[in-house]
């Protein structure tokens, strides 16, 4: 396989006329997980049976063809394998093989959690660098889900009600599955349902919930909402709000949502993740897409590591245009 890989507003192997997650509808993509950033309408789309369900109906392609994960598909002049990203049910990486040449594109990653991830050897890394600065270092997993459930009995025993907030979808049922150990019981703002709903039909074991009634008082349930347009939430009686996002290490992320307190509880990887992740694949480039792409690129030059942003290598093409 060439090593041509280009930025044409998604990640694209233009020998094999296949994209990877691009932001604009195309014959052919991989679409790794149902966040909209990732999620288009292509004319045919490889993705997970998961990924189907939990994608919005104006956004679902054409054409899908559903792969389980480490199913090896022809696609191109290579195979086409999914392997599990951990950042949301049924979100995957995509690992592309011609003829031993192997490319991995992560998609969004999540290393720490309850879902397993498969990190497989490739010359070619594409890594996603949402939190690509050195700044971003999530504690650990479990102690982040505990103080979440300690914060929450507080407002409670307060007489207010704890509203978490964050994303409608694989954020929100994410987060209550981590937290049922707590026997919480859930009132989820309207966008987070669909979601919901579709994790259980998955087959997936979601904690009681019902949906949050304009004002009406919940003394038992914990609040779920995403973080823009709280309007809902302002109807409460009494109510603390937390941001649960690994924005929460960054103070003015955290004060525009005008949280009362944040969790670092993050559906991606963390600075030293990402350098793991690195190790672990051991390619011979690295192409950053994503969030701080040139921080963690420039990080990975000082360790030695050949690494450019894939967005940075577009302008420079364009800038002599
Ligand atoms: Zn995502």
């Amino acid at each position: 396989m060439s090593r041509n890989v280009t930025w044409d507003r998604g990640v694209s192997l233009p020998e094999h006329a296949i994209w990877f997650d691009p932001e604009v509808s195309r014959a052919l993509a991989v679409v790794t997980h149902a966040h909209t950033d990732h999620a288009r309408r292509h004319h045919e789309t490889y993705l997970t049976a998961e990924t189907l369900a939990l994608t919005a109906t104006t956004r679902k392609p054409k054409q899908a063809r559903v792969v389980a994960f480490g199913a090896a598909q022809p696609v191109g002049h290579g195979e086409l394998t999914l392997l599990p990203a951990g950042h949301m049910l049924g979100a995957a990486q995509a690992l592309f093989d011609a003829g031993g040449a192997r490319l991995l594109y992560t998609g969004d990653l999540k290393l720490r959690g309850p879902r397993a991830v498969e990190l497989p050897k490739a010359q070619v890394l594409v890594i996603e660098s949402t939190y690509g600065r050195p700044h971003f270092l999530f504690p650990d997993h479990s102690s982040v889900v505990e103080s979440i459930a300690i914060w929450c009995k507080r407002a409670f025993a307060e007489g207010a009600t704890p509203v978490l907030l964050c994303h409608a979808v694989g954020k929100a049922q994410e987060v209550m599955l981590a937290l049922a150990q707590y026997g919480f019981k859930f009132a989820l703002e309207h966008r987070c349902l669909p979601a919901t709903s579709a994790y259980q039909e998955l087959g997936e074991t979601l904690p009681d919930y019902k949906e949050l009634t304009p004002g009406e008082d919940y003394t038992e349930r914990v609040v779920i909402a995403p973080p823009a347009g709280k309007t809902v939430i302002r109807k409460l009686h009494r109510y603390r709000t937390a941001l649960v996002s690994g924005w929460a290490q960054d103070r003015h992320f955290r004060m525009l949502f005008g949280a009362d307190t944040a969790f670092p509880l993050s559906d991606h990887c963390d600075f030293l993740e990402l350098l793991d992740v690195v190790e672990a694949v051991a390619p011979e480039q690295v192409y950053t897409v994503h969030g701080f792409t040139e921080d963690l690129a420039r990080n990975l030059r000082k360790r030695g590591i050949r690494a450019s942003a894939l967005k940075g290598v577009e302008q420079l093409a364009l800038a002599f245009v």
